[in-house]
């Protein structure tokens, strides 16, 4: 890839950088999400752990499970990151070209889709635990390595 992906929160004050492109991006309905970002979903843009830097500042992290914490910047409270043992996944619309990326992953937490909030394309959908990287998460965390 010729160009890497940036992005960053509200204030600049956080600022991070890809060299590769984005494993999936997949959309997530649940409840956690819906309540973690203030809205009935969240399009997370994820690479393989160490794949994603930051050039400027850094997130505050909030520890919202066994498996997974969600980054975010303390000074303008942007939504940056989330972090499972094997991968950082950040949020589409804090890329600077969010229009040049889609979801091609699938739908999670579909458990939790508020019904008034239409599914447009025809990703795969699944519940959370039915959802790959959380029973892989889950499975990790099981043998003791936290995110
Ligand atoms: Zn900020
Ligand atoms: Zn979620």
């Amino acid at each position: 890839m010729e160009k890497p992906i940036l992005g960053g929160c509200l204030c600049k004050k956080i600022r991070y950088k890809a060299m590769v492109k984005p494993k999936w991006i997949s959309v997530c309905h649940c409840r956690m999400c819906q309540r973690a970002y203030g809205t009935t979903s969240a399009t997370f843009v994820a690479f393989d752990k160490g794949n994603l830097r930051f050039t400027k500042g850094s997130p505050t992290y909030y520890q919202s499970s066994d498996i997974a914490k969600r980054g975010f910047c303390s000074a303008c409270g942007s939504p940056i990151i989330f972090n499972y043992q094997s991968l950082d996944a950040v949020f589409i619309g804090t890329l600077d070209d969010p229009e040049n990326w889609k979801p091609n992953g699938c739908h999670l937490g579909i458990e939790s889709k508020i019904p008034w909030d239409i599914i447009h394309d025809n990703l795969p959908q699944y519940r959370t635990e039915d959802d790959p990287e959380f029973i892989e998460a889950s499975r990790l965390a099981k043998q003791g390595t936290k995110p």
